[in-house]
């Protein structure tokens, strides 16, 4: 590790002013992936902005019009067993509970989940080439070992995955981001934070220099009566998803009147099929109709070599995920926390 300064942000403004004052600083958090990236040196900041003090962004709150808000600085596991959450986001509450390990999302922020990095191997190897970590240099998972790459959006440049759980449940609630910067405030929709890799693999989503990720808004409806969240992966407890489907529906008797799918573990974002859930629209929820759809997700689906099971179990998972969703009390235990 190198020498660095320690500065504690006051609140979101000053944040800003420090970030801004070094080219080489970074926020810390929960530091649950920077420290990792750091100690594989594969980034140097010259100084650490400490943004765990931020009140205003501190908080899980109900908004006048039926939204709810989350705080950037809110810890994963808090949001995971907050009451409102648990009781009418179950679908964000599951997919956080899946991820990492009890004490991970003890620390790891809501902000910090977004903007956590690839855990591709060759990514982690100062001493292999890699596009993302240094644009132009090749990438050696292409033909290498790629059992937890990706299979759609891939690029010539690039063919990581984004680990993140959370974020596949928020990519189906169609959450929205708020994000502060020298510039002033925006939001950016789920769905355009995070990007394909494209010619420029080293990019892994649309913040500007500078910018701070302030909440994350979700909308009124949380699709609470019927869900899923279904992690498939090599064990069964902190691993990362070879494939995960998050899965909302709006049902009529059996009929299905809308339908959120996401899929994590098999694309550089969280991967959604807006052709596939107007397909299930006004459709009976059934297996049958379930195949037909993700048939459509997966168009154009490709596999590397060891990553080639991964389209026959995304299919699998799909339809299973859509069964289990019409009947979310069914699930494994553990499926809907409890407040
Ligand atoms: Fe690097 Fe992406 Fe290739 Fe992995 S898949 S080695 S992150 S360029």
């Amino acid at each position: 590790m190198n020498n660095f300064e320690y500065k504690q942000a006051a609140n979101t403004h000053n944040a800003i002013d420090l970030i801004n004052q070094a080219p080489e600083a970074a926020f810390v958090a929960g530091g649950t992936n920077i420290i990792d990236l750091w100690k594989y040196n594969l980034t140097h900041p010259s100084s650490l902005i400490d943004i765990n003090h931020l009140n205003e962004n501190a908080e899980i709150t109900t908004l006048e019009d039926g939204k709810v808000r989350l705080g950037a600085a809110v810890k994963n596991a808090d949001t995971a067993y907050h009451p409102v959450i648990a009781e009418k986001y179950p679908l964000l509450s599951k997919a956080i509970l899946a991820g990492a390990s009890a004490q991970i999302r003890n620390m790891a922020s809501n902000g910090g989940n977004l903007l956590q990095r690839t855990r591709c191997y060759y990514f982690y190897d100062p001493d292999v080439p890699c596009n993302k970590r240094e644009p132009g240099s090749g990438c050696p998972a292409k033909d290498g070992y790629n059992r937890i790459h990706a299979i759609l959006g891939t690029s010539e440049e690039c063919i990581a995955v984004f680990p993140s759980d959370m974020c596949i449940a928020l990519a189906a609630l169609e959450a929205v981001v708020s994000v502060s910067g020298p510039n002033g405030d925006r939001s950016i929709a789920f769905a355009d934070f995070h990007r394909l890799p494209g010619d420029r693999p080293d990019l892994d989503n649309t913040l500007e220099r500078g910018e701070i990720i302030t909440s994350i808004d979700l909308p009124e409806e949380g699709f609470s009566d019927h869900y899923s969240y279904l992690k498939l992966r090599d064990r069964h407890s902190y691993a990362f998803a070879l494939v995960s489907v998050a899965t909302a529906f709006k049902l009529n008797g059996s009929i299905i009147e809308s339908a959120r799918i996401a899929l994590g573990g098999v694309a550089h974002q969280p991967w959604r099929s807006i052709e596939a859930e107007a397909f299930l629209k006004n459709k009976e929820a059934n297996a049958e109709n379930f195949a037909a759809a993700a048939d459509l997700i997966l168009r154009g689906a490709k596999g590397f070599g060891s990553n080639d099971f991964k389209i026959a179990l995304a299919k699998k998972a799909i339809i299973r995920n859509g069964l289990m969703a019409l009947n979310p009390e069914s699930q494994l235990p553990g499926a809907r926390p409890s407040a």
